[in-house]
């Protein structure tokens, strides 16, 4: 939980060879076929870090190390927030087990191509802006 008591959610930003991994969720139907940062609800007992690393062996099938966060939180509503750290593959090729239906990797030119779900969108800026400048 944050300071004010609010649940994470827990985003992880995966990044290879400057491309940033986008995930299309397929599930509640309303964000269906939106694309997202993957991760999830961080679970009792749980760090966010930890949460991320067990979300992205779940989705993805990988194994990743998290590295730092990216600053900010993101209200969805019913006490939940948003987080974003970026993380790096340590192990595996990402693939879509779990909660989406394709993966694609996209450099900063490309960002727009996807239809980010909106309150994932200021940390893919960021992150995307670490990316031109690396
Ligand atoms: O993935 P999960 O269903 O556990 O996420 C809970 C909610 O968090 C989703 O319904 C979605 O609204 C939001 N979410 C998001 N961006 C993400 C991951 C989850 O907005 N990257």
């Amino acid at each position: 939980m944050t300071e004010n008591g609010a649940r994470i959610v827990a985003g992880g930003a995966l990044t290879r060879d400057g491309a940033l991994l986008a995930a299309r969720r397929t599930r509640p139907a309303g964000l269906a076929g939106r694309w997202e940062l993957p991760g999830g609800k961080v679970e009792p007992g749980e760090t966010p870090e930890e949460a991320v690393v067990r979300e992205l062996r779940e989705e993805l099938g990988v194994e990743a190390r998290v590295r730092d966060r990216i600053p900010g939180e993101w209200a969805l509503g019913r006490g939940y927030v948003l987080q974003v750290w970026t993380v790096r593959l340590v192990s595996g090729r990402p693939r879509p087990l779990e909660d989406h239906d394709e993966l694609r990797w996209l450099p900063p030119d490309r960002v727009d191509e996807v239809d980010w779900l909106e309150l994932d969108r200021p940390a893919v800026a960021e992150v995307m802006r670490r990316l031109r400048a690396a």
